[in-house]
């Protein structure tokens, strides 16, 4: 055996629409994209959505768009990826850790009140691994405090909470297909919010700064005739970067989306089979309380005393493992703002992720299941 953590669920579907972006012979920004980011928006129910290369882009440009002041704060959890925090710094601003929760891993409301201070413009609530931040009790404390509110939905794709869509709880969702990610465009990520107005100028910033829309606006009928002749005329306003999605990615994407329900339901009844097969064990306990009902989990992941060891035993049995997430205050780049997040330091050393891709067998999943209870048995 030989089972990979993660691996995209990709077929014919998505090759067929990639057909049909190479007879176009338009590969670049184009009308895939404009389609992906139109059926996107239906899908989640904002009222705009902007596709881009990565979720690490949209992170930057979200908090663009707010023009904080150099040197504010931006809350972000202590456990996350790299980017929810390299967002922060793009934008000179300042992270300030807040500690997760001992049993559910994602940001803790009440470390968030105490970190909080009135110099922080903005907090970023990650869905770590799909399980949802308590969005009923950040939301009226954003609010009372003049937080604004940027989800990094990067494990959730497709995932609601209290019957709404993660993701458009805060004033902007940003959302991750790369290839590891609940659907993918082999790199990819999508902005979107109800905020109109805040977030159409990252159109033109994902594109260099080029807005070919505010010419055409500014011209009046009678000057039809220079229109025509002008067409390639266009205004940098902005600093932009060069952030856009392509239309072969958005092809992938729309194929991708299609699916995303089913893929979700697929990775939920995974789940629910580890949860079954784990159940009675003493030394191995699921990473946080899996909801059985809800939709969209990124990932299956566990706990172990015995992390280093269980990570070594499953790898001679060819199951491949990872580490979801090193807490950043940890890493070199983030030590200067290490503010403690007890917490994050303590519970991150007993993660191990299990393979939880849409495409993984029954038999793969046996063997898994095995491999943990034969391991549990010796401890
Ligand atoms: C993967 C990930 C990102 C970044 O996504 P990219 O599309 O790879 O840039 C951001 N935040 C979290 C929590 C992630 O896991």
């Amino acid at each position: 055996m030989n089972i990979r953590l993660f691996k995209p669920s990709i077929g014919q579907e998505e090759l067929d629409n990639v057909k049909k972006v190479f007879d176009r012979e338009w590969l670049g920004l184009g009308p895939t994209v404009s389609q992906f980011e139109k059926e996107w928006n239906d899908y989640v129910g904002t009222k705009m959505s902007i596709a881009l290369n990565s979720a690490t882009a949209a992170l930057h440009l979200a908090l663009m768009a707010y023009k904080f002041p150099r040197g504010k704060k931006v809350l972000v959890p202590a456990i996350t990826f790299a980017a929810t925090a390299t967002a922060v710094l793009y934008n000179d601003l300042i992270p300030v850790f807040v500690d997760v929760e001992r049993e559910t891993s994602v940001m803790d409301i009440e470390d968030l009140k105490r970190k909080y201070t009135p110099d922080c413009v903005a907090v970023i609530p990650v869905h770590n691994g799909g399980y949802p931040v308590a969005m009923e009790k950040l939301m009226p404390f954003a609010k009372e405090k003049n937080l604004i509110v940027i989800e990094d939905c990067a494990h959730c794709a497709g995932g609601e909470y209290l019957g709404k869509k993660l993701g458009t709880f805060g004033d902007i969702g940003c959302f991750s297909f790369e290839e590891k990610k609940c659907m993918t465009t082999g790199d990819g990520g999508m902005i979107c919010s109800n905020h109109v107005d805040i977030i159409e100028p990252l159109k033109a910033q994902r594109w260099v700064g080029i807005d070919k829309d505010t010419w055409k606006r500014t011209q009046t009928a009678d000057q039809a005739d220079t229109n025509e002749a002008m067409h390639w005329h266009y205004e940098i306003a902005l600093l932009g970067y060069k952030y856009n999605m392509n239309d072969i990615a958005a092809a992938i994407g729309l194929a991708q989306l299609h699916k995303l329900d089913k893929m979700n339901l697929k990775r939920r009844d995974i789940i629910r089979k580890y949860l079954a097969g784990i159940e009675n064990l003493n030394t191995i306990k699921p990473i946080f309380p899996y909801d059985k009902n809800h939709g969209a989990y990124w990932y299956f992941a566990i706990r172990s005393e015995h992390r280093d060891e269980l990570i070594v035993y499953l790898k001679n049995k060819g199951i491949a493992t990872g580490v979801h997430f090193y807490p950043l205050p940890l890493q070199p780049l983030f030590k200067p703002y290490d503010n403690g997040c007890e917490v994050a330091k303590e519970i991150w050393k007993t993660f191990i992720t299990l393979p939880s891709h849409v495409d993984l067998t029954d038999e793969e999943m046996n063997y898994i299941i095995t491999a943990l209870q034969e391991f549990d048995a010796k401890k």
